[in-house]
């Protein structure tokens, strides 16, 4: 017979104090791994997720779950959470009540183990993401003095797709032209100047008159948001001096 105690936790895996106690170990031929877990209140898992999924059964306490995507749960003593194969998750104890489950974790042949994510914030814990979430961002991307300077009477602002590995061609811009990566990339670059991968939530900025060497979708192509800055009676063009 051997008695097993619980031990610490490990820090990396666990915010709070919580105590492992293997029951069936994953030993030399064993397919699946059996401990119970006890947290303290307030304590649980960082995101995590199994190869092969996991079986929780809540032997004492409350506690709480959530899966990526869904609410957190609340589980009591006699339930059994399952978890998929794959599928991110934390489990833990209630803010005020402590909980122990058995975790009984079936192991690949191929010896493939949990992976570890992002620890579970206390506003993620608690549900309302009050602490993670502020109301408000604001976040200057760009602030670009415009060469010449000009007096602008109206904006255009187009949404515009270019499909997968479809080249723009060199280009040129009767005004200047401000765009914003919704989804997709594109490689972007000014006549003589660097190339760089633009991707979503970029923002690029084309100079009025300046020779726009390439603005080419990559493989997922790229949809955009341009605003065409144009002064009194301007039309926005578009130039293809290589054509
Ligand atoms: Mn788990």
């Amino acid at each position: 017979m051997q008695m097993t105690h619980g031990s610490a936790a490990p820090s990396e895996w666990f915010t709070g104090d919580a105590w492992i106690t293997p029951v069936a170990d994953s030993g030399e031929g064993a397919r699946t791994q059996i401990d119970s877990v006890r947290f303290a209140p307030g304590a649980r898992t960082v995101w995590h997720r199994h190869p092969l999924g996991q079986v929780l059964v809540v032997t004492e306490g409350t506690g709480r779950v959530q899966r990526r995507g869904g609410p957190v749960e609340t589980v009591r003593a006699g339930d059994t959470v399952r978890i998929a194969p794959g599928e991110w998750h934390w489990h833990g104890a209630a803010p005020d009540r402590s909980m122990t489950h058995l975790a009984i974790e079936p192991i690949p042949g191929d010896g493939a183990s949990a992976e570890a994510g992002e620890p579970v914030g206390d506003g993620e814990y608690r549900g309302d993401g009050a602490e993670d979430v502020p109301p408000i961002t604001r976040t200057v991307l760009l602030d670009q003095l415009l060469a010449p300077a000009r007096s602008t009477h109206r904006v255009e602002v187009r949404r515009i797709t270019i499909a997968p590995r479809r080249a723009a061609g060199l280009h040129v811009h009767n005004g200047p032209v401000f765009g914003s990566i919704e989804t997709g990339s594109v490689v972007y670059q000014i006549e003589g100047e660097a190339a760089a991968v633009l991707g979503p939530g970029d923002v690029f900025y084309e100079p009025e008159g300046a020779r726009i060497a390439r603005f080419d979708a990559e493989e997922d192509g790229v949809t955009f948001l341009g605003y065409f800055l144009l002064a009194d009676g301007q039309e926005a063009e578009i130039e293809f001096p290589g054509l």
